[in-house]
C-alpha cells in the first residue's frame, strides 16, 4: 500500500497530524515484517501563510510536506482546477495505490476526483457529515468526495445513515471516531502552558470571564447586512463580558471592505488592555493551535461558524453558540454543549445569554477518545492484506 496523504487548509492539519503519527507508529512496529504503509505528504498550498499553515506544522510536529503544490488563493473553480492539474502530475509520477483526504475543503474534492479518474483508491477521513445545505461550498465537497471514495471513515454514528441514503455501500463505511479530537487530547497539556491569557490581559479577569468568537464562512461574512447583524449581536454580548475574536484573513478583508471596524473596541495592533475595559469586542490575529486551544478551554462561551470548533468545545465542555442555520455535526447539539442560534441578532443574543446562565452538560460522543487515527490505520492494514 502506498498512500498520498493530502492536506491543504487549516482544519486539515489537525486531522492529518494523528494519522501521520499512527502511520509512523505502525511502520516502526512492522518494519522488520515488511508490512509497512508507505506514504508521502502532499500540501496543496490552499492555505499558505504562517498563521494558517506553517505554525500548525511546527506545533503539531507534522513532517515537512514531501511535495507542495503551492496553489494559493483563487476562486473556488480556479483553485480546484489548479489543485487537480498539479495533483494529477504527482499521481502519475508517484503511482500511489491510495490517496487519503480529510474534511471538506477544495483540496479534498479536487484530489479525490483526480485519484478516482486514475483508478487510485480514495480514503476519506471525516466522511458522511451532512448539513443538507447545498449553498455551503463544503457540503458540495462532502457529498461529491464521499460519492467517489472507496474507504470512508466516519466520526459519528449518524454519518453512516447519511452515506447509505446516498447509495454508498455499508462495507465501505467504518465508524472510527474523530481524528481532530485525537489532536486535541494529545496537545491539551502542552496548550495549558500557553501564555495567551497573560498576553491579552485576560489573566486579570475572573476565571472564565470572557468569550471567544471565530467566523469565516462565506454565508456569514461575505454579505454586509448579515455580517453587520452578527457584529451588532456580538457588541451587545460584549457589554456583559469581553469577546476575543481571532480574525481569519478572509474575514479581515470583509471587515475592511464593508467598513465594519467600528463594532470593535480594539482591532489588531490597536487593542487596548482588555482587562481595563471590562467588556467589548476585540479583534486579534488568528492564533496558533496551542494559544487558541488555551483561549477556548478557558472561555465562558464560544461563538463560532467553524465545524472543528463545535467539536472541540463539545470535548472541552465549553458552551458553544453556532452562528449558522444548520450544522453537519448534529452530535454536538444532541450530546454536546452546542446550540444553533441562526443568524438573527435577537436569537444570537438570546442563545448566548441562555448558554451563559445555564450551560449544557459535558458529554463525550462515542469513540471521541483519542484513538481514532489508530483505528484508521488498523483498518487500512486489514484492507491491504485482504485478497480484494
Ligand atoms: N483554530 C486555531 N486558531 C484560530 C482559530 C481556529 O488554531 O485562531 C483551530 C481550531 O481550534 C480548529 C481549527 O482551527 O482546530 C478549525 O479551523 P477552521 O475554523 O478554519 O475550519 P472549519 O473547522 O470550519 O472547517
Amino acid at each position: 500500500m502506498k498512500v498520498l496523504v493530502v492536506a491543504g487548509a487549516r482544519p486539515n492539519f489537525m486531522k492529518i497530524a494523528p494519522l501521520i503519527n499512527a502511520l509512523n507508529a505502525h511502520n516502526r512496529r512492522n518494519g522488520p515484517s515488511g508490512r509497512t504503509i508507505t506514504y508521502k505528504l502532499i500540501h496543496t498550498g490552499q492555505h499558505y501563510d504562517t498563521k494558517l499553515s506553517k505554525l500548525f506544522f511546527e506545533e503539531l510536529n507534522i513532517p515537512q510536506p514531501d511535495i507542495n503544490l503551492e496553489v494559493g488563493s483563487n476562486s473556488h473553480a480556479k483553485q480546484t482546477a489548479d489543485i487537480m492539474n498539479r495533483f494529477e502530475d504527482v499521481c502519475l509520477q508517484e503511482k500511489p495505490s491510495h490517496i487519503m483526504v480529510v474534511g471538506d475543503v477544495n483540496s479534498t474534492i479536487a484530489c479525490a476526483l483526480v485519484a478516482a479518474k486514475l483508478s487510485i483508491k480514495v480514503i476519506h477521513v471525516e466522511a458522511g457529515l451532512r448539513s443538507f445545505d447545498r449553498s455551503m461550498p463544503e457540503e458540495i465537497n462532502r457529498v461529491l468526495t464521499d460519492a467517489i471514495s472507496d474507504i470512508l471513515f466516519t466520526t459519528e454514528e449518524d454519518a453512516a445513515a447519511n452515506l447509505m441514503r446516498e447509495g454508498i455501500c455499508a462495507d465501505k463505511i467504518h465508524f472510527v471516531g474523530n481524528v481532530m479530537i485525537d489532536t486535541l487530547l494529545q496537545h491539551r497539556e502542552r496548550a495549558a502552558q500557553s501564555t495567551i491569557l497573560h498576553q491579552l490581559g485576560l489573566h486579570n479577569q475572573g476565571p472564565k470571564e470572557y468569550a471567544v468568537v471565530t467566523l469565516h464562512r462565506p454565508s456569514n461574512v461575505d454579505d454586509r447586512g448579515t455580517f453587520s447583524g452578527i457584529l451588532e449581536a456580538l457588541a451587545q454580548i460584549g457589554g456583559r463580558l469581553p469577546i476575543i475574536f481571532p480574525v481569519h484573513p478572509r474575514t479581515q478583508a470583509c471587515l475592511r471592505r464593508f467598513d465594519l471596524l467600528s463594532y470593535f473596541s480594539g482591532f489588531m495592533g490597536n487593542t487596548p488592555a482588555i482587562s481595563n475595559n471590562g467588556g467589548g469586542l476585540f479583534g486579534i490575529e488568528p492564533l496558533g493551535y496551542y494559544d487558541f486551544l488555551n483561549l477556548m478551554s478557558n472561555a465562558k462561551l464560544v461563538l463560532t461558524d467553524s465545524g472543528g470548533v463545535q467539536e472541540e468545545t463539545t470535548i472541552l465542555g465549553v458552551p458553544c453558540v453556532t452562528l449558522r442555520e444548520n450544522t453537519e455535526r448534529p452530535i454536538t447539539l444532541n450530546s454536546g454543549t452546542n446550540v444553533l442560534a441562526g443568524l438573527k441578532k435577537e436569537n444570537i443574543v438570546e442563545c448566548s445569554l441562555r448558554q451563559l446562565n445555564t450551560p449544557g452538560e459535558k458529554r463525550t460522543p462515542p469513540l471521541w477518545d483519542g484513538k481514532a487515527a489508530d483505528r484508521v490505520v488498523n483498518i487500512l492494514v486489514n484492507e491491504a492484506s485482504s485478497p480484494n
